[in-house]
């Protein structure tokens, strides 16, 4: 995509303060941390998001996620890290090129990845569980 400025990013056509880097992923320090050490992985190849990436790349994209954040989780150090990836507009996603946000967490760090919890109906259970009928009949 010759215009998406993660394309660019992970290719090294746009200089950007990289943790890692391998032959599928580099992953780089997000301009606007939610926290001290705030990095994104971006796939060298460009997928819109988790809908498009494909199975295997997705899979390496996760284990990426693990093999940074316990590194970085000591050498912060933090005290937790959440995993965050956005889809969508109404999610969140402001940069159409998928990416994971490693989001290192220190105690009273007052981050806002966080929601009120709600609460699941009888009804709401009962068509959600009719929606995803596929996923059970295909698995
Ligand atoms: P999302 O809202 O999930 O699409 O996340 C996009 C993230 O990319 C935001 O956290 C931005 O701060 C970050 N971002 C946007 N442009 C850049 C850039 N040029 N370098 C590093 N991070 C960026
Ligand atoms: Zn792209």
């Amino acid at each position: 995509m010759s215009d998406c400025i993660f394309c660019k990013i992970a290719a090294g056509e746009i200089p950007s303060a990289t943790l890692y880097e391998d032959d599928d992923f580099r992953v780089i320090l997000d301009l606007g941390p939610a926290t001290r050490g705030h990095a994104l992985i971006l796939p060298k190849q460009h997928y819109a998001n988790l809908y498009e990436i494909p199975d295997e790349l997705a899979a390496k994209a996760i284990q990426t996620a693990k093999k940074v954040t316990t590194v970085m989780k000591d050498a912060l150090p933090c005290d937790g890290y959440n995993i965050v990836q956005n889809n969508g507009e109404a999610a969140g996603q402001t940069v159409f090129h998928f990416h994971i946000h490693l989001i290192p967490r220190y105690r009273d760090d007052h981050a806002g990845v966080s929601w009120k919890p709600g609460t699941l109906t009888d009804e709401d259970r009962d068509a959600i569980l009719e929606a995803g009928k596929s996923l059970r009949e295909n698995s």
